[in-house]
């Protein structure tokens, strides 16, 4: 047991897998190593870089050690991050630049792959984008795998753990996640990571809680203490006392009833009780969602975020390669469709190789589709990527940040061409595929019976819509009180968006935040929404809502919703609204 002074002490993090877990900790040591820098004589320095190389080839060997062990335990569904860790170890970058210190500054190996180190890590949090900082850390797993080969320092494999323990390192890398016995790790906590990283992506992905975040608690803690988390709020306890313990097991039972009763809705229609149906679907960002979506019964994907597709690289995919990607994807959803949207970056979202200049203001400049269109030689590519993915399945494609007509005519001019060009190569791709654009800035809602006769369905991105309808960045802590979905004027520009749509005979849907919010879903439903597309953990909860509100009551209360003047008198009605008449509490 560890020192009585942490007994019962509670602890906030970064909730990154939901689910609670109760059990003793196994402490594993994945420290940042410790290293002395040391000058070295001119005639070291052949013998050095020698040292080092060795210790990076070492290093990699034992990756792709893992890489097959992995692959025989888990099969090939998750190697791709650890294809993208050997990755940084075969980029120049990395070894150059420490070979370069050790030579100029005749630095020891390790002191100069510790700098190395560090110069990378900095120069990723300084990026706002937290997908991207988190990039950061892959290039530090990488680093201190070659520095526990030069210290020689061998890690201790995870798969050593002996009964159901919560496993705590100060840092655990993707390969030691795909590494775990689920029979045995029932909860994961560390120091550091986010909700983005690799490993917090894994845990969601393998459904095991996990706890990411807490700076310092591998100090606080001993192989055998007792720990309690929660992986929903973020927080645990140390030894927690009777009433402590308690508390976690009733909130673990009750997460684990809610889940199992969420859970049978799985394969229940999404359909109200006056027989209205609302197409429920997923968004999805990385194929290690995939298994999520089918879990909670999504009924396909409305919103497919291409752009994970091109970070974190030097080079842009090229068609062949997004093509496997988009194939695999729509192949492991078929019949279910997947509605792909084109690449959206810019702004803060950098992408190598797309030439992006210093912005003053990012949200308002080269972002998405106006990126895209000044870039045909690689938006080409990507439309004809997904064109041929279109043969695999049931696909629709959709452009982000329309502001005008123009854009739109532009896109559809560009996809007309990426067809001729798969034609003449005489490569399949589906002709009547339906094309839609994103709806998330205010000119496209004032516009919206115009755009609605160029395209097959809108998706409101209420996420941008928000921001740019109310000027609030979202991005900003500071103003995250004024980001208001229940604005009066947010609720105006649905009604004018779901209004175009159906009277132009298309498909009204939704892919931002606001869709998985199940205060949100009478309000939806009463508008019109056709389809509703979230985070697939949402779904059971947004359908448990839809299958007890009549769609005739939802449209009701719009209507009085709609003669309110400010968001908190909406909400207030809304709540009351939701526990009275249909029967359910909003937790
Ligand atoms: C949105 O803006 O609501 C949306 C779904 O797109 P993203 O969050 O990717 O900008
Ligand atoms: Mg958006």
């Amino acid at each position: 047991m560890g020192s009585a002074k942490n007994d019962n002490l509670t602890c906030t993090g970064i909730g990154a897998s939901p689910g609670v877990a109760i059990a003793p900790v196994w402490l594993t040591d994945r420290s940042r190593m410790v290293v002395e820098e040391e000058l070295l004589e001119l005639t070291a320095l052949p013998g050095e870089l020698a040292r080092f190389a060795a210790a990076r080839a070492a290093a990699r060997d034992e990756l792709v050690a893992c890489r097959t062990q992995i692959a025989a335990v888990r099969g090939e569904e998750h190697l791709y991050i650890i294809d993208s860790h050997l990755m940084i170890f075969d980029d120049p970058l990395l070894s150059a630049e420490t070979a370069g210190l050790i030579q100029s500054e005749l630095l020891n190996a390790e002191g100069a792959l510790r700098r190395t180190i560090r110069k990378f890590k900095e120069y990723f949090a300084a990026i706002d984008d937290e997908y991207l900082r988190e990039r950061g850390s892959d290039i530090e797993i990488v680093g201190e795998r070659i520095l526990r080969q030069l210290l020689g320092r061998q890690q201790e494999p995870v798969s050593v753990v002996d009964g159901k323990v919560i496993l705590v390192a100060h840092d655990l890398s993707p390969a030691d996640i795909l590494q775990i016995d689920k029979d045995k790790v029932i909860g994961i906590v560390t120091d550091l990571g986010g909700k983005t990283s690799h490993s917090a992506i894994l845990a969601r992905a393998l459904e095991i809680p996990a706890v990411v975040g807490l700076e310092k608690v591998t100090g606080m803690l001993q192989t055998g203490d007792l720990l309690a988390i929660d992986g929903t709020t973020g927080t645990l306890v140390i030894n927690p006392d009777p009433e402590a313990f308690q508390d976690y097991l009733d909130h673990k039972h009750h997460y684990e009833y809610l889940d199992r009763e969420l859970a049978k809705l799985k394969d229940l229609p999404a359909v109200t009780p006056d027989g209205f149906r609302v197409s429920l679907k997923g968004n999805l960002e990385f194929q290690e969602e995939i298994p999520s979506l089918f879990g909670h019964g999504s009924e396909g994907v409305g919103l497919y975020r291409t752009e994970m597709l091109y970070f974190n690289r030097d080079t842009l995919p090229d068609e062949d390669e997004q093509f496997a990607v988009y194939a695999d994807v729509v192949r492991r959803l078929s019949p279910l469709p997947v509605t792909i949207r084109t690449l959206d970056v810019g702004g803060d979202k950098f992408v190598a190789g797309l030439n992006l200049a210093d912005e003053l203001n990012p949200a308002l400049g080269l972002r998405a589709i106006r990126l895209s269109l000044r870039n045909p030689e690689t938006f080409l590519p990507q439309l004809k990527a997904i064109l041929r993915a279109s043969a695999l399945g049931d696909v629709r494609i959709f452009f982000p940040m329309i502001s005008g007509i123009g854009e739109i005519r532009q896109c559809k001019r560009l996809l007309a061409q990426a067809m001729a060009e798969l034609r003449a190569a005489g490569q399949p791709f589906d002709e009547q595929i339906k094309v839609g654009i994103m709806i998330e800035i205010p000119s496209a809602v004032l516009i919206a019976d115009l755009l609605a006769k160029e395209v097959d369905f809108f998706s409101v991105g209420t996420n941008d819509l928000i921001q740019y309808a109310l000027a609030i960045d979202r991005t900003n802590e500071h103003l995250a009180h004024l980001y208001e979905p229940l604005h009066p004027a947010v609720l105006r520009a649905l009604k004018i968006v779901v209004d175009a749509a159906h009277a132009a005979g298309i498909e009204a849907c939704m892919c931002g935040e606001m869709a998985g919010d199940q205060l949100f879903l009478p309000v939806l439903l009463g508008l019109g929404f056709d389809e509703l597309s979230m985070n697939a953990i949402s779904i059971p909860r947004v359908k448990s809502i839809l299958r007890r509100c009549p769609k005739a009551e939802a449209e009701k209360l719009v209507a009085t919703l709609l003669t309110y003047s400010t968001a908190q008198e909406i909400e207030a009605h809304l709540k009351g609204e939701i526990t009275s008449r249909f029967s359910a509490s909003v937790d």
